[in-house]
């Protein structure tokens, strides 16, 4: 039997619909929504990502500000950048696109965004709040997993997950929302023994590791839901952490890549400015 696909293409479009009314509603009491972008220099993958958020905006009908700065900018002067985007009330989300270039401090400027406008949800008093269960600014990838786990019924209570990867924008914060919804939760990552055999015990198995369908149908349980986060180029084509092909024979659900975690991380990035815009 093969895998239930979760598509987060679907789920995002159909989002989006519900979004674009929600800010049309801000829209008529007098809120734009507005988010406001700071990308320093000409990476070319940030400036596709950086594009797709200007898309996502503009079909919602929120705002959009990008910021580029020069390659040979200073910390001080990103800094007053995001202090001016800080003050502005008229912008209700800041998001500094990552990586920056390597000799500027990226959690230094992270950290000079604004919590409340923070809709990355990276600030360290967001990812606090998160540790301690107290209302916060998600961030937008394990965010946007959570809602296809619940949207596409997968069981979470008492469920046994397992997350490979331990970064502070996808692993960590992910573990933190599994364990929230009363999951069994194990996080692996490149020191971890055996993996393959933790992994095989995962009712839900979330990959967010960078490579390459390094998960293969021997190290998940049969009927697991599995969520690639993963985005590798192979070849020139896109692919996930998770070998697709052969775990949807035996995976209970599954996303693919592309069309899975991605637009529903873009999807989340739209949700957390509308909050933010509300809450302004
Ligand atoms: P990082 O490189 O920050 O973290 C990777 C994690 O994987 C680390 O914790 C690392 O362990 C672990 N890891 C590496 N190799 C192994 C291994 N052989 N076995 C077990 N664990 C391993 O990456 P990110 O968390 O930022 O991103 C992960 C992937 O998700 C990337 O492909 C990225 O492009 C993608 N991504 C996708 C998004 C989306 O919207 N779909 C959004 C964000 C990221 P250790 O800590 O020990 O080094």
């Amino acid at each position: 039997m093969s895998a239930i696909i979760i598509n987060g293409k679907e789920y995002a479009a159909a989002l989006a619909e519900r979004q674009a009314e929600r800010c049309g509603e801000l829209r008529r009491r007098g809120v734009e929504p507005c988010l406001a972008v700071i990308m320093v220099g000409e990476n070319p993958a940030s400036a596709v990502y950086v594009r797709n958020k200007e898309r996502a905006c503009a079909k919602i009908g929120i705002a959009s500000r990008t910021i580029t700065l020069p390659e040979d900018c200073t910390q001080e002067e990103l800094h007053a950048r995001i202090d001016a985007l800080n003050a502005d009330p008229a912008v209700h989300g800041v998001l500094v696109q990552l990586p920056l270039p390597a000799r500027l401090d990226e959690s230094a400027a992270q950290l000079r965004v604004k919590a409340e406008k923070d809709v990355d949800g990276f600030h360290a008093l967001n990812a606090g709040k998160l540790m301690q269960g107290i209302p916060a600014m998600l961030p937008c990838t394990p965010k946007g997993v959570l809602f296809m786990l619940k949207n596409a019924g997968v069981p979470l209570d008492g469920a046994d997950a397992v997350v490979v990867g331990r970064s502070n924008i996808v692993g960590k914060p992910m573990s933190l929302l599994l364990l929230r919804e009363n999951c069994t939760v194990t996080v692996c990552h490149s020191h971890t023994r055996d993996l393959a055999e933790i992994t095989r015990r995962a009712d839900v198995l979330v990959a967010a590791i960078g490579r390459p369908r390094y998960i293969t149908a021997d190290m998940v349980k049969p009927g697991a839901a599995v969520i690639d986060v993963g985005i590798n180029r192979v070849d020139g084509k896109l692919c996930g952490d998770v070998d697709f092909e052969r775990v949807q024979e035996t995976a209970g659900w599954i996303t693919p890549v592309p069309g899975g975690v991605g637009p529903m991380t873009v999807a989340m990035l739209m949700e957390n400015t509308l909050e933010a815009a509300c809450r302004a």
